[in-house]
């Protein structure tokens, strides 16, 4: 008999205290840009941001005119997971620079998710931690250290995340009380399992004494001028007409198990052809090879434009600012997608919505399939536990397309 899914999403959430990084490999390739950023909010009808100047990608110094390094209030904020992670933790960087505006906030992130923060107007600082490349605690322990921060949020749960927060001499640190090494904060806050993974984040502000508010609840993910200008040379070198409508298709995802399969989003991509809309495929590096393939099966008919592993992560956010809609699987992509306000078609298999990663976004559609088994992982893994596959396999080119219709009003 099959568990209830409920308790097997508790189940789930709670065991993923360990840490949740990427398996070693950087799956974007990214260029850090010093151009002034592009301020646009990610939900519909939010108003447009002013531009910031481009913060460091290390060092001490704020950025951020008007705000000592010294005399205001420090506060770093420890996030080394997933990007998708590092995006679905930007609301809390909006929250706190609302309950703090004249604080000097700091956020830790991988190299590889760096990027997605760069444009980030509620960031003085975005710093490094290369710990898959080498970099040990003691190194980036030191750097925490010197900078003396006051104050330290963790919403990344694991181990080393403690091991920082422990050995930081920050004298306040706020962590969730069900986080690995949760006594290495001198603040634990409840996480609350039901809620979408933005409002756990948002959470941790109650360590701080403070309440989140709705108006916090956006995702924020910016891009400079160059990344803008490269997307439009890319569609006018391919022959795109300006004005063109796009879709975009992500078939990669760093979990084999969240990847619906390739016959699949060629089948998509030639229907999309057909309805007037030119398929774009989008990824970094290591999804370039399963792009090549959707390619290969969408057929030159569908005029299929192949940009996956050909644009740099930051560039993400503004190639979803010119797509009409995007198709994706469960991962970064879906949650710049949100944070653009991009309407979306996510395919969900061994994960659910209930795990708290669903699009936050409400011009975004979930297909999905009903099995017992599902969800088998809070993150998905490299090879399906039961052997058949259904949950993607199952997952039909017709069920995407009705989706596809649904999210865009019926005009797909
Ligand atoms: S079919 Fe079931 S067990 Fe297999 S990967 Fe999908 S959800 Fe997990």
């Amino acid at each position: 008999m099959g568990r209830n899914p409920r308790s097997r999403n508790r189940s789930l959430l709670r065991r993923s205290g360990q840490d949740l990084s990427f398996g070693g490999r950087d799956p974007w390739a990214f260029a850090a840009s010093g151009q002034p950023t592009r301020g646009k909010e990610g939900s519909p009808g939010a108003p447009e941001l002013p531009a910031t100047a481009a913060r460091p990608l290390s060092g001490e110094a704020p950025s951020r005119p008007g705000r000592s390094n010294r005399s205001c209030l420090r506060i770093l904020v420890v996030q080394t997971a997933f990007l998708g992670d590092v995006v679905l933790t930007t609301p809390l960087f909006r929250a706190l620079r609302r309950v703090a505006p004249d604080a000097h906030l700091t956020a830790l992130v991988t190299p590889a998710a760096a990027p997605l923060l760069e444009a980030d107007p509620h960031l003085d600082e975005v710093l490094t931690y290369d710990k898959k490349g080498g970099e040990s605690l003691a190194a980036v322990l030191r750097r925490v250290r010197r900078a003396r921060f006051d104050r330290l949020l963790a919403p990344h749960r694991s181990h080393r995340s403690g091991l920082l927060a422990l050995f930081s001499g920050i004298p306040v640190r706020v962590g969730f009380a069900d986080g690995a090494l949760s006594w290495a904060y001198t603040r634990r806050v409840d996480r609350p399992l039901d809620h979408h993974e933005v409002d756990r984040n948002l959470a941790l502000l109650r360590g701080l004494g403070h309440e989140p508010v709705e108006a916090d609840r956006v995702l924020h993910v910016g891009y400079t001028e160059v990344e803008g200008a490269s997307v439009e040379a890319m569609l006018e070198q391919a022959g795109v007409k300006p004005g063109a409508r796009l879709a975009g298709l992500c078939p990669g995802s760093i979990w084999p198990t969240k990847r619906w399969g390739a016959e699949g989003f060629a089948a998509v991509a030639r229907a999309l052809a057909d309805r007037g809309l030119r398929p774009v495929l989008l990824g970094g590096p290591d999804d370039a090879g399963v792009a090549s393939e959707v390619q290969r099966l969408a057929g030159d008919r569908s005029g299929v434009l192949n940009a996956a592993g050909r644009t740099p992560l930051k560039a993400l956010a503004a190639w979803m600012d010119r797509l009409s809609v995007l198709v994706t699987n469960d991962s970064a992509p879906l949650h710049v997608a949100a944070a653009r306000g991009t309407p979306t078609v996510a395919v969900f298999g061994p994960t659910t919505r209930g795990l708290g990663f669903a699009p936050f976004h409400a011009a975004a559609r979930v297909v999905e399939v009903s099995l017992s088994c599902r969800p088998c992982g809070l993150h998905g893994g490299r090879r399906c536990p039961e052997g058949h596959f259904r949950c993607m396999g199952d997952v039909t080119p017709d069920q995407v397309l009705r989706a596809l219709d649904d999210v865009l009003g019926g005009a797909a």
